[in-house]
């Protein structure tokens, strides 16, 4: 523990106290995590460039004297004494990936080289947010850890793809060469409050166009599937991976395995908002997976963790948000 862990806190013995950096804590998943470490009264410094996201997220938390924000890009080297980090910085919209390709490649491997050697040279530990992107358009179905993937290396997806592929080798090789404790989880689609609502991610996009009245932007014939883990349960389960025994180190599965064809999300944004938008179809994005479901054996087993909020309560709860963020009187079906 830092020696400035052991300042006292309303919620959390000082002995347990710990000083945990989040980079991409502005973000949509790294807010929420801001906010439950807080909870649980540990001190947090959120490190963030707002490249896809703003203050809106942590706004709220501006105030509190255990949560500090540094405005810094992880390309860069960082200086903090800290006992945890949480590697949530990157871009995870396709949109917003694409849009700059190389700086994602960056953020990915020069952030993940500087947030390694920042836990080597302090001894923290290190959790990193990876993706079921590092299994490609995948032939396994459902996607087990011990599945190589089958990953494009030069279209448009892979400059995320690989560069987490990357970033986890980075994490494996500092635990191996360099004793680092690190821990490596493999997010599935996840969604809920504080998505930017021109994020372009699937149920972001589907919501606030619901909301607007606009038709529903389905891409290609709306076959392809994927499965969708509401924030909380997510939250949960990083918080568990990091909390895990040492000796797991992943890569783990986490997300929601119910699987959906977005064509089935089309349909349930529809009921929940308004019938009455229609729905266009537009082309299939260059590389797009046709399926995706994660296998948690592994989560259940390692971690206890299990999903517990389905998509019908999560999706009800998301456009509760966007609602009170757009400031639109429509009526949510129940
Ligand atoms: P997000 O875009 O809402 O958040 C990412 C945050 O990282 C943003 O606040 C952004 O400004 C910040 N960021 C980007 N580049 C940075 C840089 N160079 N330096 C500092 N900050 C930078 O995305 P999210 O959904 O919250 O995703 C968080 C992490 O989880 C990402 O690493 C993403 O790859 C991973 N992930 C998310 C999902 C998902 O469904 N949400 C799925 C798989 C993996
Ligand atoms: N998609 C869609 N309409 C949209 C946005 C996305 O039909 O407005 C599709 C997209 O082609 C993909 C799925 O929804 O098949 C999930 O896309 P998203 O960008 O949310 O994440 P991905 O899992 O592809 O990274």
């Amino acid at each position: 523990m830092s020696i400035n862990s052991t300042r006292a806190v309303e919620a959390i013995s000082p002995w347990k106290q710990k000083r945990i950096l989040i980079t991409g804590g502005a973000g949509f998943l790294g807010s929420h995590l801001c906010d439950r470490l807080l909870t649980e009264g540990h001190e947090v410094i959120c490190v963030d460039n707002f490249y896809s996201s703003t203050k809106q997220n942590i706004l709220h938390l501006l105030d509190n004297p255990r949560f500090e924000l540094i405005r810094h890009d992880v390309t860069f080297p960082l200086y903090l004494e800290i006992d945890e980090i949480y590697n949530m910085a990157c871009p995870a919209s396709p949109v917003h990936y694409q849009h700059d390709p190389v700086q994602t490649t960056k953020t990915s491997v020069h952030g993940a080289i500087n947030m390694l050697g920042l836990a080597k040279r302090t001894g923290a530990k290190i959790l990193q947010a990876s993706t079921s992107e590092v299994y490609g358009d995948p032939i396994v179905h459902p996607q087990v850890e011990t599945y190589w993937g089958n990953v494009n290396p030069i279209g448009p997806r892979s400059c995320y793809d690989e560069g987490k592929r990357c970033a986890e080798t980075l994490f494996f090789d500092y635990h191996r060469q360099h004793g680092v404790q690190t821990k490596v989880v493999r997010i599935f689609n996840t969604y809920g409050p504080r998505m930017h609502p021109n994020d372009g991610r699937v149920v972001s996009n589907f919501i606030v166009q619901a909301l607007l009245g606009k038709p529903i932007t389905l891409f290609g014939e709306g076959t392809q599937t994927r499965s969708f883990c509401y924030v909380d349960d997510l939250i949960e389960v990083i918080i568990r991976t990091m909390n895990s025994d040492d000796a797991f180190i992943g890569p783990v599965n986490i997300g929601n395995p119910t699987e959906f064809t977005m064509l089935e999300l089309a349909e349930v944004v529809k009921s929940k908002v308004s019938q009455n938008v229609g729905i266009v179809h537009k082309p299939l994005p260059v590389n797009d997976p046709t399926q995706r479901k994660p296998d948690i054996s592994l989560a259940k087993s390692e971690l206890d963790w299990a999903p517990k909020v389905e998509l019908d309560e999560g999706i009800t709860k998301t456009i509760s948000y966007f609602k009170n963020l757009l400031g639109v009187e429509l009526k949510v079906a129940a």
